[in-house]
């Protein structure tokens, strides 16, 4: 093994605890688990697409921005990361572990948030979190995803009963949902443009989006960047806009490309 890799290892020591609590959730009691927001260059140079699935939420993401950009955090989120892509069953076995030691210390129900950062990024990651939720019954494991093509695939046709999820339109794969079918939540404003819309805010508890009424509605954060970038919209309309230029912008490739081919062998004198 070069010696590079053995410093890197040791630099990002496998975690011993791997549940948090930020501010907000802990005030509910509720714990949750992150990993690198969008996409991260792991110490060792190895690239990981976290959120395959994020469209325009990853210009304003609440999670690539602020406390998460501290280096402690990012290390953190690195070496959760890191656990769960070289030892995958071990990661879970961990968690598991972690899971059944809390929740016999907890004197209420035991409910985890995955991803307060970042998304399921791949099948095994998925299936791996699916087999926790099914060994650990008694804990209530909840996200947010964008991940619809392979949740309608690896979860949706048997789903633990301990484990909800809510679909977060503002990403690639929102034209795969129906609202009027699937639970969505879509981020507005503010909290007046969400009751106005006839959606339903999640701000009292977080555990509204994947328990309470559907569609669900969440305020953008209070960064300056996000409220600048939504600028009165929703996501998933900034999203269905973000698709139409980019089509627009395909269609019309092609023709300047074959335009600018024409040109280059058309003769002097044709
Ligand atoms: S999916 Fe969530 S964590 Fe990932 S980029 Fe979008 S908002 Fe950020």
């Amino acid at each position: 093994m070069p010696e590079h890799h053995t410093e890197t290892v040791t630099a990002l020591p496998r975690p011993k605890t791997l549940l948090t609590q930020n501010s907000r959730l802990a005030k509910l009691k509720i714990v949750n688990w992150s990993i690198p927001a969008l996409a991260t260059r792991l110490p060792d140079g190895r690239t990981v697409s976290t959120c395959p699935a994020a469209g325009i939420c990853a210009l304003p993401c609440y999670a690539r921005q602020g406390a998460y950009l501290w280096p402690s955090v990012k290390r953190r989120h690195q070496a959760n990361l890191l656990f769960v892509l070289d030892d995958l069953r071990g990661w879970g076995e961990a968690m598991i572990a972690e899971l059944t030691r809390r929740n016999q210390r907890s004197k209420q129900t035991l409910w985890v948030r995955v991803h307060d950062a970042g998304d399921y990024f791949s099948d095994d990651y998925l299936l791996e979190w699916l087999r926790v939720a099914r060994v650990c019954p008694a804990v209530r494991i909840y996200s947010y995803t964008k991940e619809v093509e392979r949740f309608k695939r690896l979860v949706e046709p048997d789903p633990p009963e301990n484990f909800f999820w809510v679909y977060s339109l503002g990403g690639r794969e929102d034209h795969l949902l129906d609202p009027s079918v699937d639970r969505v939540a879509d981020v507005f404003p503010d909290e007046e443009s969400i009751i106005r819309a006839g959606w339903h805010p999640q701000t009292a508890d977080d555990r509204l989006a994947v328990t309470g009424p559907a569609p669900v509605g969440m305020s953008v954060n209070n960064l300056p960047k996000a409220k600048k970038f939504i600028a009165g919209r929703r996501f998933s309309e900034i999203q269905v806009a973000y698709n139409r230029r980019r089509a627009a912008r395909r269609r019309h490739r092609p023709l300047r490309v074959a335009g600018r081919r024409a040109q280059q062998h058309a003769s002097p004198n044709s």
